[in-house]
Formats: structure tokens, sequence, C-alpha cells
């Protein structure tokens, strides 16, 4: 889950790298939160969105007055904002960071990601930093160093100087940055976090300060990360209707941007349904696990997350009955299907326990457009070709 800039400063703070002083609006009322006079050197004003790239896109403005910082803020409060990372209608602006303006000599980047090449994490560092990071990366990958992180010895001094020699700082800039840095992997390991990203790091007369900050936990350490759980049921504003859905009945669901919707019993069988799809030139909506033990009202309600769904043409439900039973999937459907109806094509592959039931259950129901198969590649086949028929196919090659 991704943090919000400011909760994302918080944590910095808390392990002791340095940031500017802010105030958080979250309503109009917060705006007397930014008096007259609360910064000396002007202000920066932020919306608050989990997406990069707000700078370019006009979502941070920098302004000499509180009464200036007031008015901008009050304009980004509640805005939609869209930036590369956002795409399309944008997202909203729930909260608004009013911070104090820092003189910046340089920007630098400063990051620790999991590499999944190395299998461990790394600092990726630069001198280029600031709002054209993505282009350097791109064009100019050797300007990025990378430094590995060991799980067990941690990040040493002597494992970063020769990345930060390079960087051109004096000794004592270079010994703050090594400082910097270290605590920076403290956070990110005994945090259990997937991404920090400082962009920019700035390099102000004062010294180092973190001028932006991203961070994202991995929520699979929940269980032992009470601080990381309590930012994650407070930011649950952030995920869409369905999601929320999905999240109080207990199944997994992740929507992505194609038009079939995808029920299936297994998180490797969904990834293999979703990779089939789109192998026969379509894409999948979602990807949605009921698990193998998942009861009858979980597997309804996961039924009707589906059907609620305005942007299906076309509904593939893969099955492979080992702990699931077959019945219990086709009951769930005909009850789903009685709250919310089944108004596209549905294909269901279903195999393993009690499926000539499920089959005999469905064909008793009656239900609108329901094929059933037990073969998978004839199932997504099938289903495919509904949407294509539909005048669904949008183009995707299935590479
Ligand atoms: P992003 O575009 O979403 O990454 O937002 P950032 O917080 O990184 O801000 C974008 C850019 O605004 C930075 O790269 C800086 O150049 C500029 N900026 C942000 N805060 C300050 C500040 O306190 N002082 C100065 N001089 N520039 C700032
Ligand atoms: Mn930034």
């Amino acid at each position: 889950m991704n943090l919000f800039e400011y909760q994302a400063k918080d944590i910095l703070a808390a392990g002791g790298i340095p940031v500017p002083r802010s105030v958080v609006v979250k309503t109009p009322r917060d705006l007397a939160k930014i008096k007259d006079g609360l910064f000396r050197s002007g202000y920066v004003v932020k919306a608050q969105v989990a997406a990069g790239g707000r700078g370019k896109a006009g979502g941070v403005k920098l302004v000499k007055t509180a009464k200036e910082a007031r008015v901008a803020a009050k304009a980004l409060l509640g805005s939609m904002l869209t930036t590369h990372q956002t795409g399309g209608a944008g997202v909203k602006v729930e909260s608004v960071l009013v911070a104090e303006k820092a003189s910046i000599v340089k920007e630098y980047y400063l990051a620790i990601v999991l590499s999944r090449k190395r299998g461990q994490p790394v600092f990726l560092l630069s001198a280029s930093g600031g709002m054209e990071i993505e282009e350097v990366a791109e064009t100019n990958p050797s300007a990025l160093i990378e430094v590995p992180i060991d799980p067990w010895l941690k990040a040493q001094s002597h494992h970063l100087r020769p990345a930060i020699s390079v960087l051109g700082l004096t000794p004592d800039q270079a010994n703050e940055l090594i400082a910097l840095a270290r605590k920076l992997a403290v956070i990110y390991l005994s945090r259990d976090l997937f991404m920090l990203e400082i962009n920019p790091l700035a390099l102000t007369p004062k010294g180092f300060l973190a001028i932006d900050a991203k961070i994202s936990f991995d929520e699979n350490a929940l269980f032992r990360q009470a601080d990381n759980n309590s930012l994650a049921v407070s930011n649950e504003v952030l995920l869409g209707r369905l999601e929320k859905k999905a999240k109080k009945l207990g199944v997994a669901y992740v929507p992505v941007d194609g038009s079939i919707g995808c029920l299936v019993n297994g998180a490797g069988l969904a990834m293999a349904t979703m990779d089939l799809i789109a192998g026969h030139g379509q894409r999948p909506a979602n990807f949605l696990d009921v698990g193998g033990g998942a009861n009858r009202d979980q597997v309804q309600g996961a039924f009707e997350l589906l059907l609620a769904d305005k942007k299906l043409k076309a509904i593939l439900v893969n099955i492979f009955g080992g702990i699931m039973r077959c019945d219990l999937i086709a009951e769930a459907l005909i009850e789903a299907d009685k709250r919310v109806k089944l108004s596209v094509p549905l294909v269901a592959r279903l195999l393993g326990n009690n499926v000539d039931q499920a089959r005999s259950i469905l064909a008793q129901a009656k239900l609108a457009d329901v094929e059933v198969h037990g073969d998978l590649e004839t199932a997504v086949r099938c289903v495919c070709a509904k949407v294509a028929g539909s005048g669904g196919a949008d183009g995707y090659s299935g590479r």
C-alpha cells in the first residue's frame, strides 16, 4: 500500500531524517493552521495524492505569504489532479501539505527498493534528482548508482562510501549523506517496506533535507507492523468501492483494465487464468481469488461484486474443485443473480468436487447466458469469443 507524502515524512522524521516543517490541511477549517508568518522563507503547497509527477501537473505550488498559501491550499483541496501516473480523470485531492519552503542548492535522488534481480533491497542514488528522474533512469541509467543492502549486515558506511564519493560532495556532506542513508535502511528494514523514495533529497545550506517522500509497505507483513496497519486502515479511502467490498469479504481482489471479470479459486490459478485470457487476445478486468476454503457467503459476495461491475463484458469462472465444492459455486452464483441480475455472458470452467451436481443446479436455474465447460482452454476461448463478438476486442495483441 502506498502512503501519502505527509505520512511518509512522519515515518522519516521519526527515524531521524530531516524533513521540512509542515502542516496538513484536510478540511477547509484546517486552513486556519496556516497562520500569518507561520514560515519565514515561504510556503510549498502540495496536493496529497498517492502518485508522483505532481510538480509538473500543478499539484505543487510555491508561494511567498501565508495568505497565498491559504488560497492555493483551498483551491487544491477537493480538486481532481491528473498526473502522468494517475491517468485519465485523475484522483481527488483529499488533503494538502503546506511545508516551509527550503532553499535548495542541489537536488539528489535517494531511494531503497526491492531488487528482484538481486533478491534483496538496494539503495538507488543519483546526483540527478528532481522531477526528471524517470527520464534519467531511461536515457542515462548509469547516473543511477545501485548499492545492495545486506539484510544481516544492514547498510554499513563502507558499503556506501564508494558510491557517494562520485557525487562531488565535501567530506562533511558525504558523511552526512552516509549517516542519512544508513538511517533510511533501518527504517526500510524495520518497517517491512517495499519502497522508500526521497526525491528530491535536497542539499540546502543547512544540510540534507527530504523535500518529497514516497513509501509503500508490504501488506503481507501487517500482522507484525501495528503502525503500518493503522495507516492501512486510515488509507482505505484510497481503495475503490469494489476493493473495499472485497476487503470486507476477505477475498483477494485487484482490478485491472480489461473487460472479462474472473472468479477463480487459488492465486496461481487466477494468474494463469489472466494469462490465458491475454493469450487469447482479450484482457481480464480483475484478479479475484476466493481461495480454496471460501464459504458460500464469500463466494456469493464475490459474484455480486463482479455482477455489479459495469465495465465487464463477460465473466469467466475458473474453479478447480480440490477443496472448493463446485455445487457451492453454482448455488452462490444463483443467489447472487437474485440480488444483482447477471447481465453479461458467463462461462464457467468447473472441475472437481461435486461438478455434476453443480452442472444440474445451473441447468435447472436457467440463468440468462451461462455455459459450463470442463476444459479450461475451451472455456477461455469461448469467453474471449463472446467478448470479441460483442465488439469488445480492445486491440490487445496478447503479448
Ligand atoms: P512531485 O513532482 O510529485 O515529485 O513533487 P515534489 O515534492 O518532488 O516537488 C516537485 C518540485 O518542486 C521539486 O523537485 C522541487 O524542485 C520543487 N520544490 C518542492 N519543494 C520545494 C522547496 O521547499 N523549495 C524549493 N526551492 N523547491 C521546492
Ligand atoms: Mn518528488
